[in-house]
């Protein structure tokens, strides 16, 4: 089939923004707007991912609303625009193939599994019309397959993992993409029409979204202060990184100037994303398989009473609120909370990785996956399965003064609060013998 028709004027670079909704240090961007020119940049709304979220009110979807109608206004200001679709990438493609001579397709790489689905798709529709599909390096310092053993085989230990990416890191740098340096090769377009949130079923949910420029002094003290869910100690970064709206190559040289701790935690979002990429069984089962067999008591009624923050322990009370109202947990809590779910309560980590799916703002599968396997012990790295978090103990070390749990929960010293749903000692105990039965005899 040829695409390129005669009555088309001139012919356009797509770039297409998923999970890098900013003009500046955009590495995809910048190789279109420096190697091709003549950019038309597009955001669709993919009606694969919205319809698998909960109508009308999701705070993800709100917040790319408002980043991509951002970009749109700043490419408007600039005699650009931004294309906004709503459909299946590839019927948009398909459409956009017809309405415009399309030179190239821009992108940056995403690395989790249905979006590796998706670029094929569209990769192979591109191909078929003698498009080149362009991605591109961005959400990641080092991609999975850049930080490998000596024997080429993937890390699946955090530390080495991590003095390894330091190592690599130090030889090969960030890479600098300034996109912002040549906005001047963005197509001169009329404005594209707007999507409203409405258009899309959604409504806004009044939900406050973290700043993507968190105090310095924070970063600063982050090693002190990260595991006090009390204090504002962490950055509240994470829905940035997860959409792009930050650069991740200038929060990593921040990081090396501000706090080493905070680079660390950087590279573990590195570093889950790496396991997933090189064990894609861990998105559906357990990264130990033997720890499929667990048999799980999966009682809907207990595990509705932590979701909805009324186990009667507060720590983990507490951060149930913290999530159902702000679509954010403490990272500290939020290991208590899984721990409690699948240790105390004997439910399966995947009906807890799923609940949080649903509600946090930063969700990232692979961020999220890893956790749960931490706190359930069946992954890499993960905490030994015999470590039972002791949620009052917990509670006396990491918010002494009470302050959190007295925030997310004002019936605390008053009768309506309910007493704890399982004694912990008899709780560590079932779940231990549960573990022990299904274990190989050298874990
Ligand atoms: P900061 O403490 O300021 O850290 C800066 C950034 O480093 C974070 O924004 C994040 O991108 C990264 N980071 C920090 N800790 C981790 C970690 N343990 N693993 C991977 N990346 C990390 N993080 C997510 O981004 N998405 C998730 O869906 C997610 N689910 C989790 C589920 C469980 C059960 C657990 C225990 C942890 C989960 N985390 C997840 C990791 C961590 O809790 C959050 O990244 C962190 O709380 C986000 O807050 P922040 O932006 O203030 O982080």
């Amino acid at each position: 089939m040829v695409f390129v028709m005669e009555n088309k004027a001139h012919s356009v670079t797509l770039f297409w923004f998923r999970r890098d909704l900013r003009l500046s240090d955009n590495h995809g961007l910048f190789r279109a707007l420096t190697e091709s020119g003549n950019v038309l940049p597009l955001f669709i709304f993919d009606t694969d991912i919205l319809d698998r979220l909960s109508r009308p009110l999701d705070p993800r979807v709100e917040f790319i609303h408002r980043e991509a109608g951002r970009l749109k206004a700043e490419l408007e200001r600039k005699g650009s625009t931004l294309l906004v679709r709503h459909g299946r990438p590839a019927d948009v493609f398909r459409a956009l193939a017809a309405e415009y001579r399309v030179r190239a397709v821009y992108c940056n790489r995403d690395y989790e599994p249905r979006a590796r689905d998706r670029d094929a798709e569209i990769a192979r529709l591109c191909g078929e019309r003698g498009i080149p599909f362009l991605p591109f390096k961005d959400q990641v310092i080092l991609e999975p397959g850049e930080v490998l053993k000596d024997d080429g085989t993937p890390y699946t230990v955090y530390t080495p993992y991590m003095r390894r990416w330091k190592k690599v890191f130090t030889g090969k740098g960030a890479g600098q993409y300034p996109s912002e340096m040549h906005l001047g090769e963005f197509v001169r377009h009329a404005p594209a029409p707007e999507i409203s949130l409405a258009d899309l079923g959604f409504r806004e949910t009044g939900m406050p979204f973290p700043s993507r420029e968190p105090d310095e002094e924070v970063i600063r003290g982050y090693h002190l202060h990260r595991d006090f869910p009390a204090r504002e100690g962490t950055s509240r970064l994470g829905v940035h990184f997860r959409f792009g709206t930050v650069s991740i190559r200038e929060w990593v040289n921040r990081a090396l100037d501000w706090n080493e701790k905070f680079l660390d935690e950087l590279i573990w979002r590195e570093f889950y994303a790496m396991i997933l990429w090189h064990f894609p069984h861990a998105a559906k089962g357990a990264f130990r398989p033997a720890y499929d067999r667990i048999a799980w008591r999966n009682d809907g009624k207990e595990f509705e009473a932590w979701c909805r923050g009324n186990t009667g322990y507060p720590l983990v009370d507490a951060g149930m609120r913290q999530l159902n109202g702000t679509g954010y947990m403490h990272n500290r809590v939020r290991m208590i909370a899984a721990g409690f779910l699948v240790k105390d309560l004997l439910v399966d980590w995947r009906w807890g990785e799923a609940y949080f799916a649903g509600k946090l703002l930063d969700f990232e599968l692979s961020s999220n996956n890893g956790g749960w396997q931490w706190a359930a012990g069946t992954g890499c790295d993960a905490a030994p399965w015999f470590r039972v978090f002791n949620p009052r103990l917990q509670l006396k070390k990491f918010d002494p003064r009470e302050e959190y749990i007295r925030a997310w929960i004002p019936e605390l010293d008053t009768g309506s609060y309910p007493p704890p749903m399982v004694d912990h000692a008899a709780a560590r105990d079932r779940v231990i013998a549960a573990y022990r039965r299904v274990l190989p005899a050298k874990d």
